[in-house]
């Protein structure tokens, strides 16, 4: 698949830079013939004062030279034409020292006959130019499928509690008894993670070695030697039965962390659209969610739908200037850490400080090869990620804070009324927490509330919002959800809950949940500060009855 997509973003390249290259030989033309026009221009000019006007309208086209080729020298490299590229640049600064330096009086005529000839130059440059391909090499990020999971144990039963048990989490498991009949598969759809129970592996296990995928280990065996020999093995883990499923969930999801992290998203702002479409090919093709700003005036509303993790923006645009943008996305609190990149043409040192001090994180150059785009992108992505995760993630579950699934929650309430999309709130509890703790141990209690923020992450969509509000209490949002399905979806996760098996020693125990909803359209725009409270209310009157239920 990865193959396919791989070539369908290279055939997709080939035809940008095809159409690239068709409006390059256009724009080269009609550059020179802005020059061969300012060179009958200054012939016909009479050498005499007060011709102002004449001559303010060869400056003016001598500018729009020099703006049309400064765009050309940022984006000929990114599509191949490197020599182009750097020509336009040569002339680009030549032409503007000339701009700057003048006294506005005609324009040398000498200057625009080197300009002209260099513009042919370029032109004839553009035809070999085309036979070289610009590099593409970009590792895809790897997808968020189902996770497939291979359990082998010998012991049926308990094979096929495990098995069920991994089931409610959503996982792929396949159960196999011996190591010699998975690995008999294994070659040909590998796993995502291995659980072997060390059982029944005994004199099987070096092939296990070779493994790419992360390997567990389940064992009755608590020996110094029995671990050493999974460390050797390159094991991720080592469980002990009886085995507690949401523990070992719970290292399942520390594992996937990485390959489930859902997909950057990026927005673009260039004006210059064939250069916008090759960033967001780029960027896509290395597996990030990429939208194109089309008009600037609509940033904030962008921002608000697409919810970008990364803006890259030009420096310089008809209408606003990306530092004046940057500014105005700095002047919403929520959007004041957003990263902003920019890529820009602009070699003048202080004019990219200039642009950094607007608020801008990174500055990049163009012409900028593909990999070289992704790899900044993506790490200035996965620090943002971090960073935030920090500030704003609970470390016990790794969801939001409570502070900041409140704010979530009211700027998406907000949103939801402006937009007209219904949103659902929810509040989730724990039900008799105290007796688990009380009972079973703190440490214990925290792996039950662990496995609820497990549950609710796989039995949510990506765009939901998840916070854990209190101690054993949970907040979500459901944007674009209406009552019913907001209902069908707590029902659901409510009773996959009450299926799990919880161990302490060898005592096994059970837990359920309650639940209290609302739905925006039920609650006038007035009282939307009250969303909160009314799902609080019907928590409560969940609790009332009798509790492991969902009340609207
Ligand atoms: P109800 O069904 O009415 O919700 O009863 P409950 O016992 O769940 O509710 P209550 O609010 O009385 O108790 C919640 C308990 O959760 C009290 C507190 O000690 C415990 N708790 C809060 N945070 C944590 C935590 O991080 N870890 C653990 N293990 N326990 C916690
Ligand atoms: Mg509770
Ligand atoms: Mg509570």
């Amino acid at each position: 698949m990865v193959n396919n997509d791989q070539q369908s973003l290279e055939h997709k390249l080939a035809l940008l830079k095809q159409s690239y290259q068709r409006n390059l030989q256009a724009e080269l033309t009609s550059l020179n013939q802005v020059l061969t026009d300012l060179q009958a221009h200054i012939r016909a000019a009479p050498l005499v004062e007060g011709q102002a006007r004449d001559h303010r309208a060869q400056w003016d086209m001598l500018e729009d030279v020099y703006r049309r080729l400064h765009k050309l020298a940022g984006s000929a490299g990114t599509f191949g034409f490197d020599a182009i590229g750097h020509q336009a640049r040569a002339l680009e600064m030549s032409l503007k020292r000339c701009l700057e330096n003048s006294d506005k009086g005609q324009v040398d005529l000498q200057l625009v006959d080197v300009a002209s000839s260099q513009l042919q130059s370029m032109l004839t440059e553009l035809v070999p130019s085309l036979q070289q391909t610009p590099t593409t090499e970009i590792k895809p990020e790897t997808g968020s499928s189902t996770v497939r999971i291979w359990l082998i144990e010998e012991d049926a039963e308990l094979g096929r509690h495990i098995l069920d048990q991994l089931t409610n989490f959503s996982y792929a498991v396949r159960l196999f008894s011996s190591v010699p009949d998975a690995c008999r598969e294994i070659s040909l759809e590998p796993p995502d993670i291995l659980i072997v129970d060390v059982m029944a592996g005994v004199g099987h296990l070096s092939p296990l070695q070779a493994l790419t995928c992360p390997l567990l280990f389940i064992s009755d065996c608590d020996t110094f030697d029995a671990r050493i020999r999974a460390a050797q093995l390159n094991a991720h883990g080592y469980f002990l039965k009886p085995l507690n499923i949401p523990q070992l969930v719970n290292r399942l999801e520390q594992l996937l962390q990485d390959r489930q992290s859902p997909p950057a998203r990026i927005l673009v702002v260039d004006d210059d659209q064939q250069l916008a479409a090759y960033y967001q090919l780029v960027l896509e093709a290395a597996g990030m969610q990429v939208r194109i700003l089309d008009n600037p005036r609509h940033i904030i509303d962008q921002l608000n739908s697409f919810k970008p993790e990364l803006l890259l923006m030009d420096v310089h645009m008809p209408d606003y200037d990306g530092p004046d943008l940057a500014s105005v996305v700095r002047q919403y609190d929520e959007w004041s850490s957003l990263p902003i990149v920019f890529l820009s043409a602009e070699m003048d040192l202080g004019k990219q400080v200039d642009a950094l001090s607007h608020g801008a994180d990174d500055f990049l150059t163009k012409p900028i090869l593909a990999a070289q785009l992704v790899a900044s992108i993506r790490v200035r992505v996965t620090r943002s990620r971090t960073l935030s995760a920090l500030l704003n993630k609970d470390s016990l579950t790794g969801l939001l804070k409570h502070a900041s699934i409140k704010s979530a929650a009211i700027n998406e309430i907000a949103r939801g009324y402006r937009q007209h999309y219904s949103v659902v709130v929810a509040m989730v509890d724990i039900d008799h927490f105290k007796a688990v703790n009380d009972t079973y141990g703190h440490a214990v209690g925290d792996v039950v509330i662990a496995s609820v923020a497990t549950l609710l992450r796989q039995r949510l969509r990506q765009t939901d919002m998840i916070g854990r509000y209190g101690g054993e209490e949970f907040l979500i949002v459901l944007p674009h959800c209406s009552a019913e399905d907001g209902r069908k979806r707590l029902e659901d996760i409510r009773e996959y809950f009450s299926r799990l098996r919880f161990n302490q020693g060898e005592q096994e125990f059970a837990c359920t949940l309650s639940a209290g909803m609302v739905c925006s359209v039920d609650v006038i725009e007035e009282d939307r500060e009250r969303l909160l409270v009314v799902a609080d209310e019907a928590l409560y009157r969940a609790k009332r009855g009798g509790r492991n239920q969902v009340c609207q």
